[in-house]
């Protein structure tokens, strides 16, 4: 794996804030992140319920506006951007992975990773159906393409979802507890699609509250009401996981 020291910042955040206010009431959210994100690394966000971590995803996504403070991606300042070219940016730049996979349930897994390229506009249609069964294949499901997302376990719609949050060939992959409704063995297998995605280059960050799985990140960033209180990164990671699984 390449140190990933060697690579500039590539997502900063800087003296980020986040506010929630409702009626009278203030609640902090997030207080004073700065840190930075290397090209390469795979990063675990942990901390408990309420501690900041899907808010602090939404900010570098740009679901959601700080009250204060800079994302700078790339070296675009993302939050100054105006809202369609914000679409567009997210849309050439971040996969998404939720929990809940969120994939549509009258689509096939393969029509449902096709989906972002036809939003997109990007490539003709063969192009869109030999890369969606490629990026299948690239999960372990290349004989589920017909499949609808009810037919087939928990694990595999994640997988659909990475595959689809991949569809555009973003640098970066976000995703918030992808394995927070899995079991461990379906847990285990989404871990190590995400370890072999950044050998292969991609920047990961994951939000888990498993906390055997972080351990295994690169680096883990643990959050506690809304400020960061540790964040390591380590030489090499204790298990660089199944290698059976290809990028
Ligand atoms: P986590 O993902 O770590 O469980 P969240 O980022 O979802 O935590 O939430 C952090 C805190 O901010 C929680 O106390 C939550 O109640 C609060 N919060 C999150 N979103 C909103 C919102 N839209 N309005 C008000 N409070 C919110
Ligand atoms: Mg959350």
């Amino acid at each position: 794996m390449p140190d990933t020291n060697q690579f500039p910042p590539f997502i900063k955040l800087l003296n980020l804030s986040k506010i929630f206010q409702a009626a009278s009431m203030q609640f902090i959210a997030l207080s004073d992140i700065t840190t930075d994100f290397h090209q390469n690394e795979f990063t675990a966000v942990v901390g408990r319920s309420g501690s900041g971590k899907s808010t602090l995803m939404n900010m570098i996504t740009g679901i959601d506006k700080p009250t204060s403070g800079r994302v700078i991606v790339n070296g675009i300042e993302i939050h100054s951007l105006p809202e369609t070219d914000m679409a567009k940016w997210r849309g050439e730049n971040l996969g998404i992975v939720f929990q809940f996979y969120q994939l549509i349930p009258v689509l096939s897994l393969l029509e449902n990773v096709m989906l972002p390229m036809q939003i997109a506009g990007k490539f003709s249609h063969t192009e869109r159906l030999d890369r969606a069964q490629k990026l299948l294949n690239k999960v372990g499901l290349q004989k589920y393409a017909q499949k609808r997302p009810y037919m087939v376990s928990g694990g595999q719609q994640q997988s659909t979802a990475i595959a689809r949050a991949l569809a555009n060939d973003p640098p970066i992959l976000i995703a918030d507890e992808p394995t927070g409704n899995l079991s461990s063995g379906e847990a285990e297998k989404i871990f190590n699609i995400f370890q072999t995605l950044s050998s292969s280059g991609k920047t990961i960050i994951m939000v888990t509250h498993d906390e055997d799985l972080a351990k295994r990140a690169r680096r883990v960033l643990k959050l506690v009401d809304g400020r960061i209180v540790s964040e390591k990164r380590q030489a090499s990671p204790p298990s660089l996981g199944n290698p059976e699984v290809k990028p």
